[in-house]
């Protein structure tokens, strides 16, 4: 859409037309969840200010044999490459690489 198109004053005319923004466009560093080193501790998912981090029922067994029930993933459609969750994540899972379109 081009900003021609927007309504006046840029307001919004439907409820919940934030799912149809694919904000991810936007990204030029994109984080990746390093899933051996991870320890499932939530802070990302609590973190991320765009409510993207995604608890799956994956299972995951690290290298080492421990075998964890979930597993955090990010929804690349509209994680927006903040750096928050990297920032913030306690055992430097998350590390941000660039984006590559
Ligand atoms: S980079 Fe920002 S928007 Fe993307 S998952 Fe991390 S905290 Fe959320
Ligand atoms: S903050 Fe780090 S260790 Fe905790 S769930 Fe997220 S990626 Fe895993």
């Amino acid at each position: 859409m081009s900003w021609r198109e927007l309504p006046i004053g840029g307001i919004i005319l439907e409820a919940g037309n934030s799912v149809k923004r694919k904000t991810g466009d936007w990204r030029v560093l994109r984080p990746v969840i390093d899933q051996e080193r991870c320890v499932r501790c939530y802070i990302c998912w609590m973190y991320c200010p765009d409510g993207v981090i995604e608890i799956r029922d994956t299972p995951y067994r690290t290298k080492a044999g421990r075998i964890w029930n979930i597993t955090f993933e990010i929804d690349y459609d509209y994680c927006k490459g903040c750096g928050i969750c990297a920032q913030e994540c306690p055992v430097k899972a998350i590390e941000l690489v660039e984006e590559v379109k």
